[in-house]
């Protein structure tokens, strides 16, 4: 079985793949980590959830990273902080209820940084 040290769940907006790369770049050995890349990150539970719990049968991560990102298209007019910060929150939940050892970060990305959510 082929080991992830990280599983990566990020929106798909292209303005954010530059800096989370960068960012995965410095908490990983590029290249280990699965990724998910859907419209929301987390704003779509079940979707996402459903891929993430694939990857940790398959590839067995440590960590996962939650990449939100501001002005999110798939958020329309409720693009708050408090919006994705309550999202993630319950993606993190629900991976930690199937794996409690898991460490979970949720994270939010601006076209300048990535800082914790
Ligand atoms: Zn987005």
């Amino acid at each position: 079985m082929h080991k992830a040290k990280i599983l990566a769940i990020g929106c798909t907006d292209l303005r954010f793949q530059k800096i989370v790369d960068q960012d995965l770049q410095i908490r990983s050995h590029y290249g280990e980590f699965d990724r998910i890349l859907w419209p929301g990150t987390s704003k779509d539970l079940r979707n996402v959830l459903s891929a993430a719990l694939t990857s940790l049968k398959l590839h067995n991560p440590e960590e996962v990273l939650i990449y939100e990102h501001e002005d999110c298209g798939a958020y329309g007019d409720n693009n708050s902080e408090a919006a994705h910060k309550s999202n993630a929150t319950k993606l993190k939940k629900a991976l930690l209820k199937e794996k409690p050892q898991l460490q979970v970060e949720t994270l939010i990305a601006t076209l300048q940084e990535i800082k914790d959510l």
